[in-house]
């Protein structure tokens, strides 16, 4: 996940410049358009097609491990916060030792309380 928001902030660093430069070039009326269909072609299309592309690739393991169910497990990286580890399909970094049931916050608010 981190590298779709890398990627994403150096086309914005790349594309920021270009359209301040383009401002002198282009007429105003028509400079808003460039600005809402580039910052849609080069910033938002990418980052879905990515994510996209993310989520099939890890949706094993996103959906069908132990980590699914437990509350240590960061389904948008990926990642095990308790112990800092990227799970797979075949090796689970805690091996199961460290499961806690995932519970909606109003349950984890009860149990701090
Ligand atoms: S503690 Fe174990 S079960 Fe929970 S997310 Fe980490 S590796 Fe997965």
């Amino acid at each position: 996940m981190g590298h779709i928001i890398f990627w994403a902030i150096m086309r914005t660093a790349v594309l920021l410049p270009t359209l301040w430069v383009m401002y002198s070039y282009i007429e105003y009326k028509y400079w808003w358009w460039l600005v809402i269909i580039s910052v849609y072609a080069v910033i938002i299309f990418p980052i879905s097609v990515q994510y996209r592309i993310f989520y099939e690739a890890n949706k094993e393991i996103i959906e069908q491990t132990l980590c699914t169910s437990c509350k240590h497990f960061d389904k948008s990286a990926v990642l095990c916060m308790k112990l800092d580890k990227h799970p797979t399909l075949n090796i689970l970094p805690c091996e199961g030792l460290e499961w806690e049931p995932a519970g909606n916050k109003n349950e984890q608010a009860e149990i701090n309380t």
